[in-house]
């Protein structure tokens, strides 16, 4: 504000300038409460393995002294929580080494299509047990390379966690699919890209829970996520690695006729 001019001069030279500065901190306290939010998150998940391991060690000792059958069913059941543990750890390590890259683009030139080929060749066997088929369509123009700048471990593990979702959450003996697209760019995405849809047939998604799906630890049935083996960390990885190879995630659900979610990437 301008110092006031008028005759009153002494007034105006005991006026003392203030500078003020204004910084607005939401967005640093609501990083804060999400840090805190994912360690509370974070030690919870970890506890209920480890509380699970805990009573089984205390019944082994006691109880279960000398009871060979028993013994070796607790065992069978300290061994999965362990494993779930192993997970979750894994999981946890992957989601903060993308999340750290995130701002590195990936610099090698990755063939999709072979991508796809990789994950279904590793999910096929357990694909099977469950009777479900999976299978890739192209639906490439001749000529059109299937190519984009990324980081080949980082996008396989993209359509691993997107193809074992559809499988688990897909229900048994339903077909899953992957689908391999080539198409014009919109948007912020000019020039051709090229679209991966993971296609399951299942119950569907309610549009509620969409949004935040690829939030850390967010599950529509946390019971059901867990007896399958998940740690809630899935899609938030897949997001953080198609964020860093300036692609898009995009899901849609029709309920009762299942998911379809699809990744683009600006292709080559
Ligand atoms: P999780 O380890 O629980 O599978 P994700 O991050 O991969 O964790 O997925 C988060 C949640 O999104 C899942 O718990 C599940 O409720 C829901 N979800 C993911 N994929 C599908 C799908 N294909 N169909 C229905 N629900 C799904």
């Amino acid at each position: 504000t301008p110092l006031p001019v008028g005759p009153d001069r002494s007034l105006r030279a005991n006026r003392v300038p203030v500078l003020l500065h204004f910084t607005d901190i939401t967005h640093l306290r609501e990083a804060e409460e999400m840090r805190r939010d994912f360690v509370a998150n974070v030690s919870h998940e970890l506890r209920t393995p480890l509380t699970a391991v805990m009573g089984f060690i205390e019944t082994l000792r006691g109880p279960a002294r000398s009871d060979p059958a028993a013994q070796d069913r607790f065992l069978g059941i300290m061994e999965a929580e362990a494993r779930r543990m192993n997970r979750l750890v894994s999981d946890l390590l992957s989601l903060s080494r993308v999340e750290s890259q995130e701002r590195m683009r990936p610099s090698d030139e990755v063939d999709l299509s072979a991508v796809l080929d990789g994950v279904v060749a590793a999910l096929r066997p357990a694909a099977q047990d469950s009777g479900n088929t999976l299978e890739i369509e192209r639906h490439v123009p001749d000529g059109q390379r299937t190519v984009i700048q990324g980081d080949r471990d980082q996008l396989m593990q993209v359509f691993l966690n997107l193809a074992e979702n559809a499988l688990k959450y897909g229900g048994p003996n339903k077909p899953v699919t992957l689908r391999l697209v080539a198409e014009a760019g919109s948007g912020s995405m000019k020039g051709t890209v090229l679209r991966v849809d993971v296609i399951d047939r299942g119950e569907g998604i309610e549009a509620r829970h969409i949004p935040r799906l690829t939030e850390r630890f967010y599950r529509i049935d946390t019971h059901r996520s867990r007896e399958m083996g998940g740690t809630g960390l899935g899609l938030a990885i897949v997001k953080h690695i198609v964020n860093r190879h300036r692609g898009r995630l995009r899901i849609s659900s029709v309920a009762g006729q299942g998911s379809t979610f699809s990744a683009i990437f600006p292709a080559v």
